[in-house]
């Protein structure tokens, strides 16, 4: 959809954290002597990933996409999952475009999975919960935040109730819920993908330079485009390989930009399917400008 005015978005990539998953649980059947060529393993077999997130702005308004596994971890929890350097609530990133977290009027969650939502808050000297962007509205999709509080005991220690349940407290910032695939702001869309799990959305911004599709657990890494590369958290995995199909073919159709979420290395590409129609990436040697964005 277009309209008349043209918000001319920016998107800039921002790398909240480095940590690391099971490299098995992120690669599902795929067998380790395959992954690991790309994705070596560590001595505990876990596998570098990266919480990145984005921002996108236009001078009048600034959105940030996703928040990044956040800082309330016990030591424990850091050590089984490795987190790494970090940039609480983006400050440093949004010091750098000039802004601070008080600046954010909107927060859109893919899902609130503990990697995408766990940045939604901190816990101050009392050890009281607040919100790390106490200004903006947060946007998720109505039925990844109802599954959230009632997750499947599969999933369940894939969603803190502490992460999000802040949202419904009297004096909370504004939550929207969203059904389905919608155009919340000029320009901006979501879809909603339902493999990963339930009513989980992908982000779709058409900036000023190009168009840009944030993939969030759709496609965590550039290692997991084709078929059969689906992550063993996934509730409905055959869901996931028709949803990464008709996302990759309208992406290759229409120009898209794939936005990575969680590949260490690989920020952006665009994909190119070969004649037996797999797919694979032809990363972006020269990004454009907004998407040098604060990676380090
Ligand atoms: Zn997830």
């Amino acid at each position: 959809m277009t309209s008349n005015s043209n918000p001319n978005w920016r998107v800039h990539l921002l790398r909240e954290a480095d940590f690391a998953l099971d490299g098995g649980a992120m690669f599902g059947i795929i067998p380790r002597p395959i992954w690991e060529k790309t994705n070596p393993a560590d001595e505990g077999h876990r596998i570098d990933m990266a919480t990145r997130c984005l921002l996108v702005e236009n001078g009048n308004r600034t959105i940030l996409v996703d928040v990044g596994i956040g800082t309330r971890w016990s030591d424990r929890h850091r050590d089984i999952y490795k987190i790494g350097d970090q940039d609480p609530a983006f400050e440093s990133a949004l010091s750098a475009h000039d802004l601070t977290p008080e600046d954010i009027d909107d927060v859109v969650l893919t899902h609130l999975h503990f990697d995408h939502a766990g940045g939604l808050t901190y816990e101050d000297d009392n050890g009281d919960i607040q919100p790390s962007f106490p200004n903006a509205t947060h946007w998720v999709q109505r039925r990844n935040f109802s599954w959230a509080f009632s997750p499947s005991p599969r999933d369940a220690g894939s969603y803190r109730k502490e992460d999000f349940a802040f949202l419904h407290r009297t004096g909370a910032p504004p939550l929207e819920l969203v059904d389905g695939i919608d155009e919340l702001f000029d320009g901006i869309e979501v879809i909603p993908c339902h493999g990963h799990t339930f009513g989980m959305q992908l982000v779709k911004i058409d900036a000023s330079d190009a168009t840009y599709i944030f993939l969030a657990d759709l496609i965590p890494t550039a290692s997991h485009l084709r078929d059969p590369y689906v992550m063993g958290y996934d509730l409905q995995p055959l869901v996931t390989v028709e949803e990464k199909r008709d996302i990759l073919f309208r992406a290759q159709k229409h120009d898209w930009i794939l936005l990575f979420e969680h590949d260490p290395n690989t920020q952006a590409g665009r994909v190119e399917f070969d004649e037996k129609d797999r797919p694979s990436l032809v990363e972006l040697q020269n990004p454009p400008e907004s998407l040098h964005g604060l990676e380090t």
